[in-house]
């Protein structure tokens, strides 16, 4: 969602005839911010200490994102070195403001679009109508605010006019998806973006177990466009921790959810997200965890260990009462005896034709995008770019990344 919020800010400055720059050259820093733990909450700051030398009368800092829902013109007082609280999505008054402050009037015309990657962000919903006891997002990001059908297509046809290849929708809570105008659902949104000409792929995430339409996975398994990945975050395997996180619904009903996607799409890749050491989990609440992960076998577990954040419910109302160490200890078990899963998960591309959408070159030089399952794939070969989808032969396959020979490239 951050890096959709600092693509979208971008874009609008590059529209603007704005041009990105080093920060040693720049006139205007913009820090968009995350403050889903505290420690990420604190390295805004350490980055607001740090920009203080930065600032000059001529030059502008602007701080967006997560922390102006929580702190808002508060940060002025505390920074006066700040020029700029801007809220989400509210970028436009910003960019007037800039346009007051910095003439360009003699510039050259200004560019007619920003810029689009293979892979182009579309947020669908903004702010969360859930209120799970140990997130901050609700209070940071406010209720959902929903976008029409009609204006995501049209965000979606541009990108691809402009080169994108594939399409994420994004929201906080993607499978919470209401056209306003009462067309539908994320199913009904997914099958409409899935049929503007030139998209080769189409992701959508976080699923939430509580929300997710049936027919959703119907439109998914019928579908060459849309990814065979499902970002269904579960948090815990127990059920009266999930009651004391209010997630909505219960082991068995994320199980089903799996078996029907599975039944639908064998090849589903399946992300999840689990905290160790919420208030209360006993060691047989961590053991029902454990077990689920072992049953299930997801491709990726995203793993965290509880710790309080002021402003949610749990830190006020539920003691932090797992030990570090334990929580500690609980967090590595569940990291080895992941490793081991998605090691046994990815060693089942190896000598498989796969497609592969070409991102772009990494740091190494290699040649790099993703399979539809979601995993990176590195791309052996030459003369292949980005936007190109290509089928390769797995080599080599670990558990963060496969490896392939280049056999046949598809027009972009
Ligand atoms: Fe936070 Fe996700 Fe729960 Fe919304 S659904 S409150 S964003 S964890």
């Amino acid at each position: 969602m951050n890096l959709a919020d600092s693509e979208s800010i971008a874009r609008k400055l590059l529209a603007a005839g704005y041009v990105e720059e080093s920060l040693e050259r720049a006139d205007i820093a913009i820090l968009n911010t995350c403050v889903v733990r505290q420690a990420s909450e604190e390295r805004v700051y350490s980055k607001l200490h740090e920009l203080r030398p930065w600032k000059t009368p001529e030059r502008t800092v602007a701080v967006t994102g997560c922390i102006v829902g929580k702190e808002g013109e508060n940060l002025k007082r505390r920074f006066p070195q700040l020029d700029s609280v801007v809220p989400i999505g509210e970028y436009d008054n910003f960019i007037a403001e800039l346009e007051a402050r910095y003439d360009y009037s003699l510039g050259e015309a200004l560019p007619v679009a920003g810029r689009t990657g293979v892979s182009h962000f579309v947020r669908v919903i903004q702010g969360c109508d859930h209120n799970c006891t140990f997130c901050i997002v609700p209070k940071v990001r406010g209720r959902e605010r929903h976008v029409p059908v009609d204006a995501v297509l049209a965000e979606c046809r541009n990108a691809l006019e402009a080169g994108a290849r594939e399409i994420v929708l994004l929201g906080q809570n993607v499978d919470d998806y209401r056209d306003p105008a009462g067309r539908g659902g994320l199913a009904a949104l997914v099958s409409e973006v899935e049929k503007l000409p030139g998209l080769r792929r189409l992701r959508f995430m976080t699923s939430h177990p509580q929300d997710l339409e049936p027919e959703l996975l119907e439109v998914m398994a019928a579908s060459d466009v849309v990814c065979r990945e499902l970002q269904l975050p579960v948090q815990s395997g127990d059920d009266w921790i999930l009651k004391r996180m209010a997630r909505g619904y219960q082991t068995r009903h994320y199980r089903a959810i799996v078996e029907k996607a599975r039944r639908l799409m064998p090849d589903l890749g399946l992300v999840t997200d689990v905290i160790v050491g919420f208030p209360g989990e006993s060691e047989g609440a961590f053991l029902n965890t454990r077990r689920l992960i072992q049953e299930l076998e997801f491709d990726v577990v995203h793993l965290a260990m509880y710790s309080p954040r002021p402003g949610t419910y749990a830190a006020g109302n539920m003691p932090d009462d797992v030990p570090a160490d334990e929580k500690l200890r609980r967090l590595n078990d569940l990291l080895a005896l992941q490793r081991e899963i998605a090691a046994r998960k990815t060693a089942r591309w190896i000598d498989k034709t796969v497609e592969v959408l070409v991102e772009g070159r990494d740091e190494l030089g290699r040649t790099y995008g993703r399979i539809r399952q979601g995993k990176r794939a590195i791309v052996l070969g030459p003369g292949i770019e980005a936007g190109e989808l290509v089928d390769i032969k797995v080599v080599r396959a670990t558990a963060g990344q496969l490896t392939g020979t280049a056999v046949g490239s598809r027009a972009a």
